[in-house]
């Protein structure tokens, strides 16, 4: 039994013919092979056509480590994958070492060379041999592991055999070696490819629930989790939130968990901004459980947007001590794609948002400008605001014209609503200064005045001035209970509406002035002709719908010529001035009094009794005949003559004022100063 190590360098025996064309078409094969399976059944195949591989391993070493792998094993045909054996004092560990080949013939021969060398017995296998060979896999530059193959024959193979093998051997190792290269490769770009799949949902989604779903999904590809999420913080910045997560489907609890900031894994990454790595969950006090107790290893990195931490990427497997750092680094790249994915969405989010808020504003503007009623104006903005920010309540003043005290106008919600000065409370703080103001509490603000009995709780609150040609016309507030409930954009979009609402109330005023004006006869301030014919046609249709009485009642001065004939025309005009006024303090304040035309006046009278109408008429006519006129109208005392009409149901549309007109001009006829009723069918002297 002899042992005998070989050293290859001394050169290879020169093949037969065929061994020679097996040999070719072995490099051939396996050059082209990049799949390590198929590679290692293809070297095992070639083998066994030119020589007994009975059994045959591969073994592969890493140099350093502690032991070397047997990825690939036959005996008697029977497939081995993926053993490992330790790395030292054993025949396959020599032949890497040393890079040098071993033949033997019997198990005798091997045994002494085992003890020759200092081994000790090493199986790789289940099977013992009794003749074998083992080559050195060298790829020119080095040994990557050795190849053997053995048989249960005795002096089954020659020097020859030795010869090929070393080959076929030197092939292969070159062949392994590109396979693995390719294979690291490959997973090289299924990464470049998962995460430029990513990078093409981001662009492609911008919801971000979607985009953190499809990250995750990508993720999981290349590198296998247990679970996995992305936490973000919420609106108020105290809590780490689940924005993303998948994991086992019979995973439960973890969608709700909130995550204290500086708690927990997630929440001590995201305060540090350092990953963290969590070889054994249930030696961490600082893992938060999933409620499964299938975790046993967890890895978080910080999701950052610049020199800011917006999130967390947290990944958990069910081995202890999961994670590398290949983990590390490939999950701090898919980190980087999820911040870019959520910095998309929310600018997005801010994008859509900021559009429809303009939209909403515009359309603010638009219901606006044919409204000219201050609490229409009101109603509106309040409608319109509630669509663009989130408040329990509002309040509406504004600054009334000495510019000293503010006036409620529209006040939703439980807070007074008393007038106030300016300067006081925050209402009176944002005329005072023109300033908008965004209050984090009340409680805590110096300027909020609080109502005496009433219990303190927190409560947000922004505020705005009315804004008009650099006065301030008005302040809105509106509040929410509890605290930082308002940020930065809702007090912009507050001062935008805020400044609508200025110019709106300016325009009401100016509109309402000119109506005034249009309906008014300038010289006794009462409602004139075309005023009157507007409201009549509301009354009569108010009057005949609810079948309501509706009296005209037509007063014109008895000899007024005269009036003017003696003591001139502006005599004349203090008269008529005068009489308007006594008209307006006689008739009840629901009574519509117009001067229908030179020294004729009219009176709409809703809702009248025929009897009071009658009665209204002749105090008028008495109190007009008792009255001293002033000392400048020169005459002392007038007379007027009056008619009243009862409006029909079959009445044309203005055939009231005519009927009253002419029950008018029965009593001049009867010489003037006296009071006639047409009611209806009969027209008679009533006064
Ligand atoms: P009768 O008793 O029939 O009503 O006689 P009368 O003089 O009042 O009636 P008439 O219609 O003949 O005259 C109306 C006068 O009223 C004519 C006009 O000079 C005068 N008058 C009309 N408008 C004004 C006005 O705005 N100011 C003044 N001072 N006089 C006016
Ligand atoms: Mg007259
Ligand atoms: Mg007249």
């Amino acid at each position: 039994m002899t042992m005998r190590a070989h050293d290859l360098d001394g050169g290879v025996p020169v093949p037969q013919q065929e061994r020679l064309q097996t040999l070719n078409e072995i490099s051939r094969v396996l050059a082209s092979m990049l799949d390590l399976r198929t590679l290692y059944d293809t070297i095992y195949e070639q083998i066994g056509r030119v020589m007994d591989a009975s059994q045959f391993f591969i073994a592969l070493h890493q140099s350093g480590q502690p032991t070397f792998d047997v990825p690939y094993l036959r005996e008697d045909g029977k497939l081995g994958l993926d053993d490992t054996a330790p790395y030292g004092d054993n025949v396959t560990s020599l032949v890497i070492a040393q890079g040098s080949a071993l033949i033997y013939g019997t198990a005798e021969e091997y045994e002494e060379y085992e003890r020759g060398h200092g081994l000790s017995e090493g199986l790789v296998g289940e099977q013992t041999s009794e003749s074998g060979i083992f080559v050195p896999l060298n790829t020119g530059s080095r040994t990557i592991g050795a190849l053997t193959v053995q048989t249960m024959r005795r002096h089954a193979y020659t020097e020859e055999d030795m010869g090929m093998l070393s080959v076929i051997a030197s092939q292969a190792a070159v062949a392994i070696e590109n396979a693995r290269l390719y294979a690291e490769s490959q997973e090289a770009v299924r990464r470049t490819q998962a995460i430029l799949h990513v990078a093409r949902t981001i662009s492609g989604s911008l919801d971000l629930a979607t985009v953190l779903d499809s990250i995750l999904t990508g993720m999981r590809d290349v590198l296998p989790f247990y679970l996995a999420a992305v936490l973000l913080p919420d609106h108020a910045g105290e809590y780490l939130e689940i924005a993303g997560r998948i994991g086992p489907p019979d995973g439960r609890g973890h969608e709700t968990i909130k995550i204290s900031i500086g708690e927990g894994v997630t929440g001590r990454v995201f305060q540090t901004g350092e990953p963290m790595v969590v070889p054994d969950v249930r030696s961490s006090t600082d893992y938060v459980s999933d409620g499964s107790g299938h975790v046993r290893s967890e890895l978080a990195v910080p999701l950052r947007r610049g020199e800011n931490v917006v999130g967390v990427l947290n990944i958990e497997r069910q081995e202890v001590n999961g994670f590398s750092q290949d983990d590390l680094n490939l999950l701090s790249l898919f980190a980087s794609q999820a911040a870019i994915a959520i910095e998309n969405a929310r600018l997005f989010r801010e994008l859509r948002n900021r559009v429809s808020d303009l939209q909403t504003i515009q359309s603010v503007v638009q219901q606006l400008t044919p409204v000219h009623e201050i609490p229409a104006i009101a109603s509106v903005i309040n409608l319109e605001l509630k669509t663009l920010i989130d408040y329990h309540s509002w309040r509406l003043f504004i600054v009334d014209p000495d510019g000293q005290a503010l006036v409620p106008i529209s006040i939703h919600g439980p807070l007074s609503d008393r007038r106030l000065t300016v300067g006081e409370g925050v209402t009176g703080w944002i005329a005072q200064y023109g300033q908008s103001v965004l209050i984090d509490n009340l409680l805590h603000d110096p300027r909020s005045a609080h109502i005496a009995g009433t219990p303190s709780r927190p409560e947000s609150m922004i505020g705005a001035p009315l804004l008009y040609e650099g006065s301030v016309r008005g302040a809105i507030t509106l509040s929410k209970l509890g605290v930082r409930q308002f940020d930065q954009n809702s007090l912009r979009l507050l001062e935008i509406v805020a400044a609508q609402m200025a110019i709106a109330f300016d325009r009401a005023h100016l509109y309402q002035e000119l109506r005034a004006e249009a309906i008014t006869d300038p010289l006794t301030s009462l409602y004139n002709r075309r005023y009157l014919s507007e409201r009549y046609v509301e009354e009569r249709s108010r009057a005949l719908r609810n079948q309501h009485t509706l009296a005209a009642m037509m007063v014109d001065i008895d000899k007024f010529k005269h009036v003017n004939d003696t003591y001139g025309h502006d005599a004349g005009d203090l008269v008529l001035q005068d009489l308007a006024r006594i008209i307006r303090t006689t008739v009840r304040a629901e009574d519509i009094v117009a001067r229908y035309g030179g020294e004729e006046f009219c009176i709409l009278l809703p809702e009248i009794p025929p009897d009071d109408a009658v009665q209204l008429g002749s105090r008028l006519r008495d109190v007009i005949e008792q009255h001293d006129m002033p000392n400048a109208a020169g005459v002392q005392r007038i007379t007027v003559s009056v008619g009243i009409a009862l409006l029909r149901p079959g009445d044309d549309t203005m055939e009231v004022f005519a009927r009253a007109d002419q029950a008018m001009y029965r009593v001049k006829r009867a010489g003037g100063n006296r009071v006639c009723l047409d009611n209806g069918g009969d027209v008679s002297m009533v006064g």
